[in-house]
Order: C-alpha cells, then structure tokens, then sequence
C-alpha cells in the first residue's frame, strides 16, 4: 500500500499512555506520529490523581504540557495527528499501514496501539448523565480516598448523596456498616 507518510512508530492515542510512549521513542530519535481523536476516558472528570506532581490538576492540562515538552525538546522526530485513525493493516513484509479520517495513509515499522478504554453504559435512565457527577464505579478517583473506599471497588456502583452513601454491588460480598 503506497503511503502519504512514513514513520517508524504509529501511535494510535494522545492520551498518558500515547504520550508517555512518544517520549521514550523521541529520546532514542525514533520518528513518531501521535494519533489523537481528541475522545478521552476521563473526559468527565476535571481532576487527576496519582500521577506524581499533576494530582488533582486538569487532565487536558496535563496532555497539553506533555506535548510541549515534547515539541521542545523533540519536534525533529515527533509530529502530533489530531484526528482518528480509521483502519490499520499489517502488510507481509511487516510494515503497519494506518489510515486517518481524511483517507491520509501512515506508514510505521511498529505500531503502538495507546487508544485506552471506553465506558460502556448499561441501559438504566439516567446513568450516563450521572457518571462522575454523583456516582462512581472508583470513588478514589474522584473522591478523596478512605480505608473503606480502596477495600470495596470491585463490581460495585457508588451513589454519593450529600450525607449518606447508596452502593449497588453485582458480587456477594457485602461491606459491613463499618466500612460503608
Ligand atoms: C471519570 C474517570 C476519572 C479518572 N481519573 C483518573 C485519575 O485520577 N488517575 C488515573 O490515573 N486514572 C484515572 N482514570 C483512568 C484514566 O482514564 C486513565 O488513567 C488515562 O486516561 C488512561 O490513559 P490512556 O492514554 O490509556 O487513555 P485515554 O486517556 O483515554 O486516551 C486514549 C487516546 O486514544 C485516542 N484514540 C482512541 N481511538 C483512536 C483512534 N481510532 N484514532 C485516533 N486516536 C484514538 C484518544 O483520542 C485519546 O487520545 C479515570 C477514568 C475515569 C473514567
């Protein structure tokens, strides 16, 4: 397949992931094209946390700086594609082919697939336009964290009212008054 441009790696994602990726491959001079369609997981949440010197900060502030650090130090080597790939193929020879939105075809050596996860909501009304406003499925990364809180993630819904706390669990373990 003939393509429009040609890099060593084709990164399909703009977020941590994606971006922590490009900075190992700019400091070993690999030439990167970063995919980004712009569609974050934590896209409804306005705080971080946990990653070290950008807790409880803005996630777009964090991409953005990510990405003038990169752009200043290694603008020879990376170049950021604002817009969604559509297909990749793997020719026989080995090489990754990447087409964006625009029908604009990438080539790679190495692909990198850093497109994250995407919240699947069940069909109960009211749900989406719930999520991180009031209810979590991991409070800690919203909430400030408790003892009770790290203990009780898993298959559970959280429904934090103003002075009491609703938790839906899909498991048979149930937590004690004390934790809840
Ligand atoms: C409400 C909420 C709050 C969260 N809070 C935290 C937190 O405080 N701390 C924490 O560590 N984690 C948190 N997370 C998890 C968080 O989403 C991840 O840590 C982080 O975003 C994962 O980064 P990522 O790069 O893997 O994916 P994402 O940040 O989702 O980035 C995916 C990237 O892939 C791109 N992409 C996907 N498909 C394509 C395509 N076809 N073409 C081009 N680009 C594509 C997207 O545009 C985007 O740039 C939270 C999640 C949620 C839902």
């Amino acid at each position: 397949m003939p393509s429009d441009c040609n890099v060593d790696v084709l990164i399909v994602g703009g977020g941590p992931a994606g971006l922590s990726a490009a900075l190992v491959l700019s400091r070993a001079r690999y030439k990167t094209a970063i995919f980004d369609s712009g569609v974050y997981r934590n896209a409804g949440a306005s705080h971080m946390h946990m990653f070290p010197t950008w807790d409880h900060q803005d996630p777009a502030k964090y991409r953005a700086a990510a990405r003038t650090e990169l752009s200043a130090r290694y603008s020879e080597v990376v170049q950021f594609v604002n817009i969604a790939v559509t297909k990749v193929t793997k020719s026989s020879d080995g090489i990754f082919f990447a087409v964006d939105s625009l029908g604009k075809v990438w080539s790679g050596k190495k692909l990198i697939l850093a497109s994250g996860v995407k919240s699947i909501f069940p069909n109960i009304l009211g749900y989406e336009n719930c999520w991180n406003k009031g209810m979590y499925v991991l409070p800690m990364l919203s909430k400030p964290a408790s003892r009770a809180r790290l203990t009780l993630q898993s298959n559970l819904f959280w429904v934090c009212l103003r002075d009491f706390l609703l938790v839906f669990t899909a498991s048979s373990a149930m937590a004690t008054k004390s934790e809840a």
